[in-house]
């Protein structure tokens, strides 16, 4: 019988709040994990205490200098513009550390479980892909997802792919690891000529050793499910079985979802649910370590909660009913959220309005063209 998944979660994690008006709010991941265990889903994982990472855990990677600004902007409140604290996107908040500490702490909780004997685990609260060595970007002080993969290769090396579907680039992992073969990483994303961090192009490949693994697959606004399945189908699976990972790294930010406020994509709960089918399925024959699911962007709360609870039961093989459970409805319009479809699945496909689907296929086959002929070959493909 296969051990538990692991799911860190405590009270804590919600008070990584930058302001009360700023999109990433601490109700997506409260109403996940009530959804979540509404579902009965939660009675199948293994739920874990999320601890707060030490400083010299987070020194794995980032720079002291940096660790040391965070700190003193949260006792201060002053701007650090230089560490990217205190724009707009990363206001101050007080004990702004110890928030960023535990959304680490979480990860590599969950990581620990993984070196020990858990073979899959979903940290709700991780996927702050776009921070950087030395600077705050994009909503994420630490990042979570390159820490826990430097403990694990740190205490045996491994081969990580890392599998990134959030509507924006995975800037901070791909930086992180541009320069190794041990770890992939692969980028969807809405194309950074129109969306947040503005990278994430094909010809950003990797260096030096690391020439050949780090993949970008820019779409256009209004891609929907089918590019998704498209580029799973066409990239995704042949660079997995080709590169034969020991773990799979996922950050599954659902801002692609055509109910989302800050991205322009398209995508519904079927693009996902085929995405996320796939990959247990070859994380479960491949990667001799296991899975580690991490959340990542999506800001319309009640909509995180429906997909990632759709997601743990997708990871779990466990089924979930059609509709919402009325009890959580309630809870949602009490919260002020009155406005979200009401079952666990998209019933239609939306055509979004910014391009025209000929138009992102085109673009898209034009991409993956391209990856094929210039990176494939670095794989053997
Ligand atoms: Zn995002």
């Amino acid at each position: 019988m296969r051990n538990k998944l692991i799911y860190p979660y405590s009270d804590e994690l919600l008070n990584y709040e930058f302001k009360q008006e700023h999109p990433l709010k601490p109700d997506r991941l409260k109403l996940t994990y009530l959804l979540s265990e509404q579902l009965g889903l939660l009675d199948k994982v293994k739920r874990i205490d999320a601890t707060i990472a030490s400083r010299e855990q987070i020194e794995m990677y980032h720079q002291a200098e940096f660790i040391d600004a965070v700190i003193s902007a949260g006792e201060s409140g002053t701007p650090d513009y230089r560490h990217g604290l205190g724009t707009a996107d990363n206001p101050i908040f007080p004990r702004m550390y110890d928030a960023a500490s535990r959304y680490v702490g979480a990860t590599l909780d969950a990581a620990r479980e993984l070196e020990k004997r858990a073979s899959r685990a979903f940290v709700i609260s991780g996927g702050l892909h776009h921070a950087h060595r030395s600077q705050a970007s994009g909503f994420c002080i630490f990042n979570d997802v390159v820490l826990a993969i430097m403990y694990l290769q740190k205490k045996k090396p491994c081969k990580v792919l890392y599998v990134d579907i959030d509507a924006h680039h995975g800037d901070g992992v791909q930086n992180a690891f541009y320069n190794s073969k041990d770890v992939l990483t692969i980028s969807m994303h809405q194309t950074g000529k129109t969306l947040f961090p503005g990278t994430g192009f094909i010809h950003e490949a990797g260096s030096g050793d690391g020439l050949g693994y780090s993949i970008n697959i820019p779409v256009l606004p209004g891609a929907s499910s089918t590019d998704l399945i498209e580029v799973l189908n066409e990239v995704i699976v042949p660079l997995f079985e080709s590169y034969q990972p020991d773990l799979l790294v996922t950050q599954l930010g659902v801002d692609g979802h055509y109910l989302d406020p800050l991205a322009q994509l398209a995508y519904s709960s079927h693009g996902f649910e085929v995405v996320l089918k796939k990959l247990r399925n070859l994380a479960s024959d491949i990667c001799k370590i296991g899975w580690l699911a991490v959340g990542g962007g999506g800001y319309h709360p009640v909509n995180v909660a429906r997909l990632w609870s759709l997601f743990l039961s997708i990871i779990l093989d466990e089924k979930v009913p059609q509709k919402l459970p009325d009890e959580f409805i309630q809870i949602a319009n009490d919260m002020g959220y009155t406005s979200f479809p009401e079952g666990m699945r998209d019933e239609t496909e939306i055509v979004q309005q910014y391009y025209s689907r000929e138009e992102v296929s085109l673009e898209r086959e034009r991409t993956v063209r391209r990856l094929k002929e210039t990176i494939f070959p670095y794989h053997g493909l």
